[in-house]
């Protein structure tokens, strides 16, 4: 049971990247409210920059700015934290809920201090995933706060960082918040469409994409003027725009209630199931032939890497994939898993004595 479970699917988190005056704070607010749409306000006190010189957040003083806004429109209010001692100053301004932000989970040293000054206090706590993809590091961070008594722990996807993305700021890599929100089923997923893009024109198509998988709630940036915006100005959009983008998502339903829908998807999963079981057995099938032509190449004392055949395979069941309607990207990361799959079983042949 999670104090979000009353809250309509999905939650909704907004408000501007930093704090940047009063006014503009309690104005966003005011206008975030407006909406109806809003669960939560949020907004960076202290800004972790990539590089210096940039504007680095309003500091302590805009905390209170934060909570004022939060009492005037009845919503609660969120700030990151990166050490104790923003967790000290929020806690003394009166804020109940924090993030970590995804620059702090990747060390574990840190989220453990951060974790140490919150313990014996309920408040509930959101953590990024780490900038890297590291499943394990952000599962471990989660726990972390478990481990000091909090009951209120969940996640917020926000992309990973890539040396290189024609489409995102962050790449989404949605197998790992996928993954995470298997491992711990009670906590709420919010995805944050905002750091993902890094720009406005795909918020919505990133936004809709995790209501599709099964995501509890969005954390989207906005301002007033996004133009103007002290930080991440190419990524917010106005009250007015993120109140349009929330009317055109389809809110499709995590759960299925429909008893004939659940029957007949019940005999399709059935399918499902036989083909993936007849897949598994073709996989082995081929492995027993990859392990006939590894005896081979030991005997005739060859490299199992035969560059040019695999060239060939590649060739030949990309073109029988495109014929078929699956996508290039798939089937090269498919023929990949095999081939190494397969390697590795010859690696063992060859090893044997
Ligand atoms: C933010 O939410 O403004 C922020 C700095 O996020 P992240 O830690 O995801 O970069
Ligand atoms: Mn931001």
């Amino acid at each position: 049971m999670s104090k979000l479970d009353n809250i309509a699917r999905p939650i909704i988190i907004s408000g501007p990247c930093s704090a940047e005056t009063e006014e503009q704070v309690m104005q966003t607010a005011k206008a975030l409210k407006a909406t109806g749409k809003i669960n939560m306000l949020r907004a960076g006190i202290w800004k972790p920059r990539t590089r210096p010189n940039s504007f680095e957040g309003i500091g302590e003083i805009g905390l209170k700015w934060l909570v004022n806004a939060g009492k005037e429109t009845d919503l609660p209010v969120i700030t990151e934290v990166a050490n104790p001692t923003h967790v000290e100053q929020a806690l003394k301004a009166g804020f109940t809920h924090l993030w970590i932000g995804a620059r702090t989970t990747v060390n574990p040293f840190t989220v453990q201090d951060i974790a140490d000054s919150l313990a014996g206090t309920d408040t509930m706590v959101f953590v990024k995933n780490p900038v890297n993809p590291d499943l394990n590091l952000w599962i471990g961070a989660m726990e972390r706060f478990f481990n000091a008594g909090l009951t209120e722990v969940h996640a917020i996807h926000r992309g990973f960082s890539a040396f290189k993305s024609d489409q995102y700021r962050n790449e989404p890599m949605w197998e790992i918040p996928i993954s995470l929100k298997a491992a711990f089923p009670d906590s709420k997923l919010i995805c944050d469409p905002s750091h993902i893009c890094g720009r406005r024109d795909i918020l919505e198509e990133v936004s809709q994409k995790a209501i599709d998988l099964a995501f509890d709630g969005l954390m989207i940036e906005s301002h007033l003027t996004p133009d103007d915006a002290w930080s991440d100005a190419q990524q917010q959009i106005t009250p007015e725009v993120l109140d349009q983008l929330l009317n055109n998502l389809i809110i499709r339903s995590v759960k299925i209630d429909d008893v004939a829908f659940s029957q007949s998807l019940e005999s399709l999963r059935k399918k499902i199931n036989e083909l993936d079981q007849e897949l598994i057995e073709l996989i082995a099938k081929r492995m027993e032939v990859a392990e006939e032509i590894g005896t081979f190449k030991k005997m005739h004392n060859i490299t199992i890497l035969q560059p040019e055949r695999w060239e060939e395979i590649k060739k030949l069941q990309i073109a029988a994939a495109e014929e078929h309607k699956l996508s290039r990207k798939f089937i090269i990361k498919y023929l990949e898993a095999i081939h190494q799959e397969s390697i590795r079983h010859q690696t063992s042949i060859m090893n044997k004595k």
